[in-house]
């Protein structure tokens, strides 16, 4: 990048060190459709492995077009580094997998996506990685839950159905305090959440949504802020800052050294990845370059369509409640103007008087909105979670989490807001 560029809008699209194609002079980012790369010589090899010079290597660990995306995503987060995965799910499995082994626990806000909450309350623990469940309305909660074998806070900006936002500054302070890193799933709020100036020392985001934009591609990205202070607290995290038996006796913290303020997404990559492998396909990181480059565009218009939506849905007779961060008021709005700049998102949430059951005709009945379980489409999306997303959580945890049987979640997209209201509208009538 020539010029020291701090904007959303420039950084999309000229973040990190590409320009152009070194052979070729293509300025698209091309797909480099292989898994392995010729080394210069046997003592170049040599570096590579040993991790004094990055490199690629085999495409499991890293790739050039996979690299140009984290690059650019790194720039725009204001982290230290990138990397991208085959999934959103796989960027939150590796984030705890990271510095938590059997024996361990983080702590995790209450408020989470279906998949991350079957995976922390399933799958981890299942591996003897206990997930303690805290509500974040007081973020002194995370203090309370923690003790010498805590690895990690864990939350979502903008989790739904609730979409509170989540105190970030506050559990971040309380995590710097007792040496506890707060890793955020940013998500639902691209560009308009900035976690690590808050304090967080890592964000992700299922790039599935908003960053890829158009419905097309699954993947995810971690960004290490780069700020977390690791070896301060070297008791609480062995697996960062001890010989590593697995890396002739490499420890991540001293590797990371000659790289930048990296050790912990460099272990992800060369360890997590190495040995699980979710790697993202290289075409997939080109969809996500292409996504990222309109990202600030569409996202202007999710979040003006949004807040058309939302005032509409609040006028609504058969409409007997609206969940939407613009429309709160009390200590989540002040929460959601905290956090929150140039909108509050594209997800709004409303309960119809007529409970479940108008829920289910009114999602019938709608002709624009696609009835699919997804977020972040250019188009406008609509879902019943009780009866979907939310289906393999027991009926109690579907209502901690927020979910209720009359609640309907819409993922407003960028079409003409007159278009969107007119398919509210003739759905809410039938409902
Ligand atoms: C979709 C989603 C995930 C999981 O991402 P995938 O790309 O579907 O694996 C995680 N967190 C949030 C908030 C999501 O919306």
């Amino acid at each position: 990048m020539p010029l020291s560029i701090k904007n959303a809008e420039t950084l999309v699209l000229h973040g990190g060190t590409y320009r152009s194609d070194p052979e070729t002079g293509a300025v698209a980012v091309p797909i480099y459709q292989t898994t392995s790369y010729q080394f210069r010589d046997t003592s170049h090899a040599k570096e590579l492995f040993a991790l004094s010079e990055l490199g690629h290597i085999y495409t499991r660990v890293s790739n050039p077009t996979q690299d140009a995306f984290e690059q650019r995503i790194a720039a725009l987060e204001g982290g230290a580094a990138a990397l991208a995965l085959a999934s959103g799910q796989a960027a939150s499995a590796y984030a705890v997998l990271n510095v938590a082994e059997a024996g361990d626990n983080f702590v995790t806000s209450t408020d989470l996506y279906g998949g991350t909450w079957a995976l922390f309350a399933s799958t981890l623990r299942h591996l003897g990685i206990e997930a303690r469940f805290v509500d974040p309305s007081d973020p002194e909660n995370f203090r309370r839950a923690t003790d010498a074998r805590t690895k990690l806070y864990y939350a979502e900006t903008l989790p739904n159905p609730k979409l509170n936002v989540f105190p970030i500054r506050e559990v971040a302070d309380i995590g710097r305090s007792l040496g506890v890193p707060l890793v955020v799933d940013n998500t639902a709020a691209p560009l308009i959440a900035r976690p690590i100036e808050h304090g967080a020392a890592a964000v992700l985001y299922s790039t599935t949504k908003y960053i890829g934009g158009h419905g097309t591609t699954i993947g995810g990205v971690i960004i290490d802020g780069g700020t977390f202070p690791w070896e301060e607290h070297a008791d609480r995290f062995p697996l960062l800052t001890q010989p590593d038996e697995s890396y002739h006796g490499l420890v991540w913290t001293e590797a990371a050294k000659a790289l930048g303020p990296i050790a912990y997404v460099l272990r992800i990559r060369a360890k997590l990845l190495r040995d699980i492998g979710a790697a993202i396909a290289p075409f997939s990181a080109f969809q996500f370059i292409q996504g990222l480059e309109t990202l600030p565009l569409r996202l202007r218009q999710h979040n003006a369509n949004a807040i058309v939506v939302a005032d509409f849905l609040a006028k609504h007779p058969k409409v007997e409640r609206v969940i939407f961060p613009g429309l709160q008021t009390g200590e989540a709005r002040r929460r959601a103007d905290a956090y929150l700049r140039g909108g509050y998102g594209a997800l709004v949430g409303f309960e119809l008087s007529g409970g479940a059951e108008a829920g289910r005709r009114f999602i019938e009945a709608l002709q624009l909105f696609y009835h699919v379980a997804n977020i972040g489409d250019a188009r406008s999306l609509a879902i019943h979670p009780a009866t979907t997303t939310h289906s393999q959580l027991t009926g109690d945890d579907q209502l901690r989490t927020g979910v209720t049987p009359g609640y309907v979640r819409l993922a407003v997209g960028i079409e003409h807001p007159d278009d969107i209201i007119a398919d509210l509208a003739q759905a809410l009538d039938a409902a």
